[in-house]
């Protein structure tokens, strides 16, 4: 079975259309997310151009702020400054990768933790790592979503995650942790990978190797999301080898057309519960 992460986004986006329409009338304003890029690195500009393609589709605002790759850190500050003040702003999104002269953890520290629709400022993982209400981040909460609509079982089961990154690894661990699975984290000093991956009911994988994940190296009847990217000869491919583990596996992800979709419709959840936070006066 194929986790279709474009249909499965389809249907949320049309339900979250139709909650974002009440909530303007509740309200008489419009949630508002602001995304800052920073130079002009083609992967980062497209996937800012899918995120306000998907904001237009349901009814966000979005305003797009570019900003030169030789900025300060200082003037980059100022901006996000701003837009922490800004009422009219719910939502703030810095695009990752920034430029090696700008360090991303003063960036993200200094996001207003309630306008932080990436869930990736340390008081939100914090949150998330001590069972607190927090946002979430967005590729894992995506993941979850995925898993649930397939009424996949996490309780008891045995999750294993390649990949630790902050952006990935580490928050699907604790989110699968939280979903009471017994999780196993992975990494590139892990000695005999296939032999941890094998005992996975949940397989997660976040590399970015291109079939990383063989046959051999899954369980039959295993799930397995695919998070993972890359590019070879100019076409895009999972982690996992996914033609030779489709009759191997009880569900495999799609990639491109699985995470990927999931991790922007997060994105919009995240920015209606940001605008509805603040508006409640929600503290975090
Ligand atoms: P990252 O920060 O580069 O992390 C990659 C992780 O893979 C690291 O933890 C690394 O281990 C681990 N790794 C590398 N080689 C390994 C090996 N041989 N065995 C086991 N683990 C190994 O990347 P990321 O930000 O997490 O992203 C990972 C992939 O997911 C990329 O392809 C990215 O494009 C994709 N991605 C997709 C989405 C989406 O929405 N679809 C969102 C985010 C990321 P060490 O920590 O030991 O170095």
């Amino acid at each position: 079975m194929i986790i279709d992460g474009k249909v499965l986004s389809s249907e949320i986006r049309s339900d979250l259309k139709k909650e974002i329409e009440s909530i303007k009338n509740k309200y008489n304003e419009t949630p508002h997310l602001t995304v800052v890029l920073i130079g002009n690195d083609p992967a980062s500009e497209s996937y800012v151009k899918a995120k306000e393609r998907a904001c237009k589709q349901v009814g966000i605002k979005s305003t797009l702020i570019t900003l030169p790759s030789t900025i300060s850190l200082e003037e980059l500050l100022k901006v996000i400054d701003e837009l922490n003040k800004e009422k009219l702003v719910h939502g703030i999104l810095v695009q990752l990768p920034l430029p090696s002269h700008i360090s991303q953890d003063t960036v993200i520290d200094f996001m207003s933790q309630i306008k932080d629709v990436d869930g990736l400022h340390p008081h939100n993982i914090s949150r998330l790592h001590t069972l607190r209400y927090s946002v979430l981040p967005c590729t894992p909460k995506g993941i979850i979503t995925m898993l649930k609509s397939k009424d996949i079982q996490i309780e008891g089961k045995h999750a294993v995650v390649v990949g630790r990154s902050n952006l990935v690894g580490k928050p699907i661990a604790q989110l699968l942790l939280k979903e009471n699975a017994s999780v196993s984290i992975t990494h590139r000093y892990t000695e005999d990978l296939a032999s941890i991956t094998k005992q996975a009911d949940i397989l997660v994988c976040a590399v970015g190797k291109a079939k990383f994940i063989a046959k051999d190296m899954v369980k039959k009847g295993a799930v397995c999301i695919d998070v993972g990217l890359s590019r070879v000869e100019g076409k895009l491919y999972g982690d996992f080898d996914f033609d030779n583990l489709l009759d191997h596996v009880s569900y495999i992800s799609k990639a491109p057309g699985g995470v990927g979709p999931m991790t922007i419709t997060s994105l919009l959840e995240n920015t209606v519960e940001c605008f509805l936070n603040q508006k409640k006066d929600i503290k975090l």
